[in-house]
């Protein structure tokens, strides 16, 4: 079944809280839907979202913002260690995760308590401590804009990267809507503990451990650096930190010595720093103007602290991060929060 609402309220569909609205909003119940849509009758552009969970809207949307309900979590062969399992794109990806460690399953559980759907889940290659979703995805099934009809791709057809995908590339941005993925959850004992500290959460905790023992203490651990946006709006990470030729990241080295500069040595020569400690080292850490704020726990994140900010106060606090990182360190920040 289709549901169309015109001049629709998308306060509850983002998780910053942006107060907008579309000129026309569509939810579905499975892919047929899709195709039974007159799309040359839908107001441009059009936008599929899931949660709003990485999405800024600067303001009302002139288009139509489609939504999926396609909620299924179907097993399809329990007899081998591997575990296939088809999931429904507007499944949370969470209540897949809290499905998967119920039925002691592993393989799902380090992503446990990320916000958003599986079907953008599979878009952005979502990831957290150690595990990204390319890490169980066998399959994605599409529905093609362009071509009107249905289509599937295999992992590798998908071009994984760090948050990153082919259905993000320009050309392909907008164009494959994902109805459902098949995930590959293991029988067999394989807790991945070694990023962050894990280990350290579970150290009272005698082995073998079960997956929603390891499920547990991800939400404890993201409960006490991330804004739950049912209390606080936000969408994340607000920016991506940033990678840069190791005679970048020396001169910045040099700059703070002898303080220690984080980072992480990438296979390919370059150097990730994060962004929150550089924004920490600006001083922005708990900065707040009018109804926004940097996370204090956090300053990746910028929230929506009071819940009536405009996008743009979000947009000139972003402005004031950026500009402050790059007079400090001479490094641009770029934001991984998509703006519509
Ligand atoms: C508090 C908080 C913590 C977070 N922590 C993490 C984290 O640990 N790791 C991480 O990776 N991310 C994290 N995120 C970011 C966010 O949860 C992910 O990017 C998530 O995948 C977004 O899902 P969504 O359903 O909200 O998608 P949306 O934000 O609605 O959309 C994201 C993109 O996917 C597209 N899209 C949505 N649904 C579909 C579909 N069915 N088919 C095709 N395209 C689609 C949209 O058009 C858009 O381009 C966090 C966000 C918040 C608010």
């Amino acid at each position: 079944m289709i549901t169309r609402t015109d001049h629709y309220d998308l306060h509850s569909q983002n998780t910053f809280g942006m107060r907008v609205s579309c000129e026309c909003y569509i939810e579905y119940d499975n892919a047929a839907d899709l195709s039974a849509l007159d799309w040359d009758s839908l107001p441009r552009p059009v936008l599929h979202v899931g949660e709003g969970s990485n999405l800024l809207f600067t303001g009302d949307f002139p288009g139509t913002v489609l939504h999926s309900r396609i909620r299924y979590i179907k097993y399809v062969d329990m007899g081998a260690d591997s575990v296939p399992v088809a999931v429904g794109a507007g499944v949370k990806l969470d209540d897949f995760c809290a499905r998967a460690c119920a039925d002691g399953l592993w393989g799902a559980e380090n992503l446990s308590g990320i916000p958003g759907e599986v079907g953008a889940a599979a878009v952005q290659n979502v990831g957290a401590y150690g595990v990204e979703i390319k890490d169980i995805l066998s399959g994605v099934v599409c529905y093609d804009t362009q071509l009107h009809r249905k289509l599937s791709f295999q992992a590798d057809q998908c071009g994984y990267g760090y948050r990153d995908s082919m259905f993000k590339h320009p050309g392909n941005r907008g164009r494959y809507i994902v109805t459902g993925v098949l995930l590959r959850l293991r029988r067999s004992y394989s807790p991945k503990l070694d990023y962050g500290n894990i280990r350290k959460a579970l150290a009272d905790t005698p082995e073998p451990l079960t997956p929603m023992q390891v499920r547990e203490a991800i939400l404890r651990i993201r409960d006490e650096k991330l804004p739950d946006p049912k209390r606080i709006g936000s969408a994340g990470s607000f920016f991506k930190n940033p990678v840069l030729p190791r005679s970048e990241y020396e001169r910045i080295a040099a700059s703070v010595a002898p303080a220690e500069v984080p980072h992480y040595d990438l296979p390919d020569g370059t150097v990730k720093i994060p962004a929150a400690w550089m924004i920490d080292r600006c001083g922005l850490k708990g900065y707040a103007e009018g109804n926004v704020a940097v996370y204090d726990k956090q300053p990746l994140v910028l929230v929506n602290r009071s819940g009536q900010a405009a996008p743009e106060e979000v947009v000139a606090l972003e402005q004031k991060v950026i500009m402050a990182v790059w007079e400090r360190f001479g490094v641009e920040l770029h934001p991984e929060v998509e703006h519509i």
